[in-house]
């Protein structure tokens, strides 16, 4: 199989630049086999067009970007459960692999990460109790340390699998090598993930210097981070999903024509990932 034919695209890689029709449609041209939307896109689309669209260009989906933030409002709030059953909903409707989460912060204003980590804990169980009854796999993505505060207070593998053991079936998580490549531990968590509980991987690189810790992600092969290596490791655990490409870039790739961001995405797919 060609390599791009194993590359998803997420739409935040070219969010600035095209809908998601748009994006489905570039993906057919270049012949990349997948995509993964984000949420705002989808909506703009409407689940059941994109669906219609992403089955007739042949694509897979590799998820759905994101549920999560249970921290936002203070306590788990029944607005932010019903939310994240909609995501789970969208999910099913436009046949993602998972529903990838994001699951929020400390509660603003507060210092504490105990209790932040306790209403995430028991908002991605009640999620995935309602995902397992339609069948979404819940893939707990987690964000690197530098976001505790404001994005994710899971920051490590094994960190996302202790919950995932906790919770049980139906969870897994979603390895995003720009969040978790640092990790010593990274290759032994990997191991205990194994195929079950490994249901997506993001790739994307990292830029020294990072000029901005949100916006300024690489793309593969512009940076330090050893893709291959960290693919071979999940891959060797039996995880034959899409390599799916996440690049937050407000000052290069965001500003560059989008068919040549996906013709250098299929360049490097050969060479760098
Ligand atoms: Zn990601």
């Amino acid at each position: 199989m060609p390599e791009a034919k194993k590359m998803s695209l997420n739409t935040a890689t070219v969010s600035k630049q095209w809908s998601l029709r748009e994006a489905i449609e570039g993906c057919a041209r270049h012949g990349i086999g997948a995509i993964s939307p984000w949420r705002d896109k989808l909506q703009e689309c409407g689940a059941d067009e994109a669906r219609r669209l992403i089955d007739g260009h042949g694509l897979g989906v590799s998820g759905l970007c994101r549920g999560g933030w249970y921290t936002s409002q203070g306590v788990l709030s029944q607005a932010v459960i019903d939310d994240n059953k909609r995501a789970v909903d969208e999910a099913a409707t436009i046949g993602a692999a998972c529903l990838v989460m994001v699951v929020g912060g400390l509660v603003p204003g507060s210092k504490d990460l105990l209790s932040a980590r306790t209403i995430v804990r028991d908002g991605l169980a009640l999620t995935t109790e309602y995902a397992r009854s339609v069948g979404v796999p819940i893939a707990i993505e987690p964000l690197h340390p530098m976001y505790a505060g404001d994005r994710a207070c899971v920051n490590t593998m094994g960190q996302a699998l202790d919950l995932c053991e906790e919770i049980g079936d139906g969870i897994g998580v979603a390895m995003d090598v720009y969040h978790v490549w640092w990790d010593p531990d990274l290759e032994n968590q990997i191991r205990r993930a194994g195929r079950q509980r490994l249901l997506a991987f993001h790739v994307c690189d990292w830029l020294v210097p990072t000029r901005d810790l949100l916006l300024d992600r690489g793309m593969m092969g512009d940076g330090v981070i050893d893709v291959p290596k960290l693919r071979s490791w999940v891959e060797r655990e039996g995880f034959d999903g899409y390599v799916e490409v996440e690049i937050f870039s407000s000052e290069a790739w965001w500003k560059r024509d989008p068919d040549e961001v996906l013709r250098v995405l299929v360049e490097r797919s050969m060479s760098a990932v």
